[in-house]
């Protein structure tokens, strides 16, 4: 797998080579072949609030290559699909009925740890 990765703050962007994944029960692997990242996004990694390393770009389309035994079936292999750049909890209030677009903690992917 390859990744274009945020080091440090200097943004010293590298593309780097490494492991494939691995895809657990409730994983999806997609194969991205192009991934893209607004001015906004740079600039976060430029400072001390985006979390580093990371890998560069939040803006993801790309097709389904391998899915784990508990995802549904219509996320089938070689789906296209957009993944969702924004991360919630999914055990909160909001997350759990419908409302993740409330959750006040959600972060970009590549820019934040997330637990
Ligand atoms: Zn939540």
């Amino acid at each position: 797998m390859q990744a274009l990765q945020a080091a440090d703050r200097t943004l010293g962007l590298r593309l780097e080579k490494g492991p494939t994944p691995e895809v657990g029960p409730n994983d999806a692997l997609i194969e991205v072949h192009i991934a893209g990242i607004t001015p906004e996004g740079l600039q976060l990694l430029e400072t001390d609030r985006a979390h580093k390393p990371s890998v560069v770009g939040h803006e993801v389309p790309g097709t389904i290559a391998k899915t784990g035994d508990l995802v549904p079936a219509e996320l089938a292999i070689g789906s296209r699909i957009r993944v969702q750049r924004i991360l919630f909890c999914l055990r909160c209030e909001c997350c759990s009925s419908g409302r993740e677009h409330m959750y006040g903690e959600g972060v970009v992917i590549g820019f934040a740890q997330f637990s």
